[in-house]
C-alpha cells in the first residue's frame, strides 16, 4: 500500500508543505479532522502561529488525537510554529501547551524584532550544499537533550533537529522551492522512497 502523508491544515504554510511532498511524489493528505490522521506514516505540522494551532486543537480533538497519533510511530515534523508545538518545553510567560514529543526548549520569537524575519544560507552534512533557509517569526532553540541529534545550526543555534522519527526545523523549507529536506524527512526519518530531487 502506497504510503500516505499528512500535513495538519488547520492554519498555516500547509499547502507548500502538500506541493513539496507532491514534487516528491508522494500521496498526501490534508488533515482537518482527527479521523484522518488513521493510517499516515507521515505528518507534516507546519508554521504558521501556535498560538491559534492551540486554540483549533482543542475544538476539533486534537488535543487528545496528536499525542495518540504520536504513539503510533508515526514520522512527525514540525516546522516552526509546529516545531513550537512539538517541544518538550516553551522558555517564557504566559505559559503555552506543547505536545512534548521532541526533548527540547524553544523560545518563541527569540531571533528579535528587527530580524524577525531573515533569509540565510546554512550547512548541513545532510545536504551536498548550502540551503537557502526562511526564517518567519522563528522560535530559537536554547536546548536540546544529548540524544537529540543537531542536524544544522545558525549562529550557533540548533535550528534543523532529530530524534528517532521526530523531527523539527525553526524555519520554512517548504518556502524554498528546494525539496532536499522533505526528502530527508521522508527518506531517512519516515523511510519512504521519493522520486530523486
Ligand atoms: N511566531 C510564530 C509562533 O510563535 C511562529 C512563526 C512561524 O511559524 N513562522 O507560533
Amino acid at each position: 500500500m502506497k504510503p500516505i502523508i499528512g500535513v495538519l491544515a488547520l492554519q498555516g504554510a500547509f499547502r507548500e508543505h502538500r506541493q513539496a511532498l507532491e514534487r516528491l511524489g508522494t500521496t498526501v493528505r490534508e488533515v482537518r479532522l482527527p479521523e484522518e490522521l488513521d493510517g499516515l506514516t507521515a505528518l507534516v505540522i507546519p508554521g504558521g502561529e501556535s498560538t491559534t494551532m492551540i486554540k483549533l486543537m482543542a475544538p476539533y480533538g486534537f488535543d487528545k488525537a496528536l499525542p495518540e497519533f504520536a504513539k503510533t510511530g508515526a514520522a512527525i515534523w514540525g516546522t516552526c510554529a509546529g516545531a513550537i508545538l512539538i517541544a518538550q518545553d516553551i522558555d517564557g510567560f504566559p505559559e503555552q501547551y506543547s505536545m512534548k514529543l521532541l526533548d527540547m526548549t524553544v523560545a518563541r520569537n527569540a531571533y528579535g524584532r528587527q530580524v524577525a524575519s531573515f533569509e540565510a544560507p546554512i550547512e548541513s552534512e545532510q545536504l551536498d550544499d548550502s540551503f537557502n533557509a526562511i526564517f518567519i517569526r522563528a522560535p530559537k532553540i536554547l536546548s536540546v537533550a544529548d540524544d537529540v541529534e543537531i542536524v544544522a545550526s545558525y549562529a550557533e543555534n540548533p535550528i534543523w533537529v532529530r530524534k528517532g522519527k521526530i523531527m523539527a526545523t525553526v524555519f520554512h523549507p517548504e518556502l524554498s522551492n528546494d525539496d532536499r529536506i522533505h526528502a530527508y524527512f521522508l527518506e531517512t526519518v519516515a523511510g519512504i522512497e521519493t522520486i530523486p530531487t
